[in-house]
């Protein structure tokens, strides 16, 4: 993704919700984008497939997958890479599956239209192994079984079943344990990581909770105000973390070994209103370090270290030393 930008138009103005982001995803590699609801994480990766409302339009960039610049294909281009070479999965599966028809129908569907050639029995194997893989147990008598006849994990892994039924090459899962319990949630990350380590299969994750983050993603991209905040490699992150914003995350997340009761930190405040995106930093507002340039200059996201990145005044070479929690390194 290269500087992208989606903006809305409403009654009120233009919301600029994502202001030009830029990452990349390699091949067989989790790539975790955190940040609060309204960071515009979401909207990113709505514009990769167009997945967007009539109300919205993609401003700038570009959104290369294998040569081809998603951005520029039509509906009907589109159609064809989602689904087969691009797949998403959101929080809410009830959403995303039609009430009326079994679930086994609807995950043959999606093999069928894009291979028209594979007999009713073949496709209905396959959905079989599909479910198999996501470990829906008795796979032959669920395959008949409505939506409604599901707990909501395993609706889940239906939908992950239906997102894999392609193969696909890039998976794009949007807050897909978020309404889940914890035992679930592990068993769906882990179910993330056996299908980058079978198929190779890229996957951008998204989500609030840096905590998934750090047991799923190599690489994450922290987003606030419709702008990467920080790139950096997960272990990097959590050693180094040179934004505010990221520190901020961190000390709300809970852990394991703190008394979470006692330690956890939310951020104050809340995120920026992008119909009239603040000139300078949009963390502006919340953040303990701001300074008279914050608020007047946006600050360009700069290299702190290998593979590593941060938008942040504090990181200037002329930033004050004092109250400085990035000028130690
Ligand atoms: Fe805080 Fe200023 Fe850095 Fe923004 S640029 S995060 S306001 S210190
Ligand atoms: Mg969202």
């Amino acid at each position: 993704m290269e500087n992208l930008k989606t903006s809305f138009m409403t009654s009120n103005g233009e919301v600029q919700a994502v202001r030009g982001v830029s990452f990349e995803v390699r091949r067989g590699e989790i790539v975790g984008i955190v940040g609060e609801s309204g960071s515009g994480k979401s909207i990113t990766n709505m514009t990769l497939l167009k997945l967007l409302p009539d109300t919205a339009v993609i401003k700038d960039g570009r959104a290369m997958f294998q040569g081809q610049d998603l951005t520029k294909l039509s509906m009907k281009e589109l159609r064809k890479i989602r689904g087969e070479k691009i797949a998403m999965i959101f929080q809410d599966p009830m959403s995303s599956l039609n009430p009326l028809i079994p679930v086994g129908e609807q995950v043959a569907e999606i093999i069928r239209i894009h291979h028209s050639d594979r007999s009713r029995e073949a496709v209905k194997q396959e959905v079989l192994k599909r479910f198999a893989e996501v470990r829906i147990p008795e796979p032959e008598k669920r395959y008949h079984a409505y939506p409604h006849e599901f707990s909501g994990g395993m609706r889940q892994r239906v939908m992950i079943a239906m997102a894999l039924a392609n193969n696909p090459e890039l998976l794009i899962a949007d807050e897909p344990t978020t309404a889940l319990d914890v035992t679930i949630q592990d068993q769906i990350i882990r179910q993330m990581r056996e299908l980058k380590e079978q198929h190779g299969t890229s996957i951008i994750f998204i989500t609030h909770d840096l905590g998934v983050i750090a047991e799923l993603c190599e690489k994450v991209e922290v987003m606030y105000g419709g702008l990467i905040m920080e790139e950096a490699p997960i272990d990097e992150l959590f050693e180094h973390p040179s934004h505010p914003y990221t520190l901020g995350l961190l000390e709300s997340m809970p852990s394991i070994q703190q008394d979470k009761a006692e330690r956890l930190i939310p951020i104050p405040g809340s995120p920026p209103d992008m119909t009239n995106p603040p000139a300078g930093c949009p963390f502006a507002p919340r953040c303990r370090y701001a300074r008279k340039i914050c608020a007047a200059e946006l600050p360009e996201l700069q290299p702190v270290g290998e593979g590593h990145s941060a938008r942040c005044w504090l990181l200037d070479p002329e930033a004050p030393a004092e109250q400085n929690p990035f000028k130690k390194r």
